[in-house]
């Protein structure tokens, strides 16, 4: 059990592994932290937390584990505010959707990569944010990724994969270079692309028209274009050298559909749409979890 946990950044993913904890009688108390006292009071309104700090270097006072689920954009900032307040032998993870930044700017903010710093990332989540739309099953039998680096200490990852599968996820491990690469294919580009298609059909003057019609098919692949755009804005910059080669493979790819359209080259379209739908239909059956 961690007597006393820390959550830095009591919002969906934050707040949803404070319930999910509590739940499982896995923590004793949970400290919560955010900038705004209002969202902080909320979140005990809700009992998601016991206790709320408004500055990092409090709240991890006495904590055994400290969770940072902040935009990729404050982690740095979090990191040089808590590090003097830590208390020796504490374990730190974080929630962030991109592993590099992360490792980056720890060493920045601790002058080292920190032994106890435990990179990791749920892959889990939904369109919404903040404290009140945080759930305790948000975790459950979704993947957890952890990305120690050669500085890790390994009973630090224990604690933390311990953490998470409290939280009723399973957890894997992989190389930070590995994670930022795969999440950029199957999570990043994605949201681009859902923001990009939504932000051009808007654009067009029968932008109005256009939505009226907009059939199942257009809100299944634009559900994520109502994620946060502050989130997403900070994870595109925070991996930005994978996202950017995916954007120009993809480009490459819409490049050629369009060109087998234009030429009449019908088999080369029916090759597309025939390669996808067999990738996506083995997809359901590895995740039949997700949706149709
Ligand atoms: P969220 O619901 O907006 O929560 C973020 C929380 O952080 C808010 O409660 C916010 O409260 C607080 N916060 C922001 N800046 C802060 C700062 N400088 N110091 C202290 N607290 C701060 O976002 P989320 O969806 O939980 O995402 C959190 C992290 O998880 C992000 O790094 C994201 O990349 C990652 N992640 C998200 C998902 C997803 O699907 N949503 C999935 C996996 C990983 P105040 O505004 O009051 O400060």
């Amino acid at each position: 059990m961690i007597e006393r946990l820390c959550i830095i950044g009591v919002g969906l993913i934050g707040g949803s592994l404070a319930r999910a904890l509590r739940q499982a009688g896995a923590v004793g108390e949970i400290v919560g932290c955010n900038r705004s006292a209002e969202s902080l009071a909320r979140a005990k309104e809700l009992g998601v937390i016991d206790r709320a700090e408004t500055d990092p270097s409090e709240a991890v006072k006495d904590a055994d584990v400290v969770v940072l689920a902040v935009p990729m954009g404050a982690m740095e900032g979090v990191f040089e505010r808590m590090a003097p307040s830590l208390k020796p032998g504490a374990v730190v993870t974080d929630a962030g959707s991109t592993k590099g930044h992360v490792v980056t700017v720890a060493r920045n903010a601790f002058g080292e990569i920190p032994p106890f710093l435990v990179p990791g990332h749920p892959i889990a989540g939904t369109e919404q944010s903040g404290v009140e739309a945080a759930f305790p099953e948000l975790y459950r039998d979704r993947r957890v990724i952890l990305t120690p680096v050669t500085e890790t200490d390994r009973e630090a990852v224990a604690l933390v994969r311990w953490t998470w599968e409290q939280a009723g996820a399973q957890v894997e491990e992989m190389n930070v270079e590995h994670h930022d690469e795969v999440l950029a294919a199957t999570s990043h580009l994605p949201h681009m692309l859902a923001y990009c298609l939504v932000d051009a059909l808007a654009r067009m003057e029968e932008s109005k028209e256009i939505f009226r019609f907009a059939a199942g098919g257009f809100r299944d692949f634009t559900r994520i274009a109502s994620s946060d755009p502050r989130m997403w804005h900070d994870i595109c910059f925070a991996n930005r050298t994978q996202l950017l080669k995916m954007l120009e493979r993809f480009g490459d790819d819409l490049e050629r559909l369009g060109e087998a359209i234009k030429s009449d080259d019908s088999g080369a379209v029916m090759d597309i749409f025939q390669r996808a739908k067999t990738a996506r239909d083995r997809y359901r059956q590895i995740d039949p979890g997700s949706p149709e």
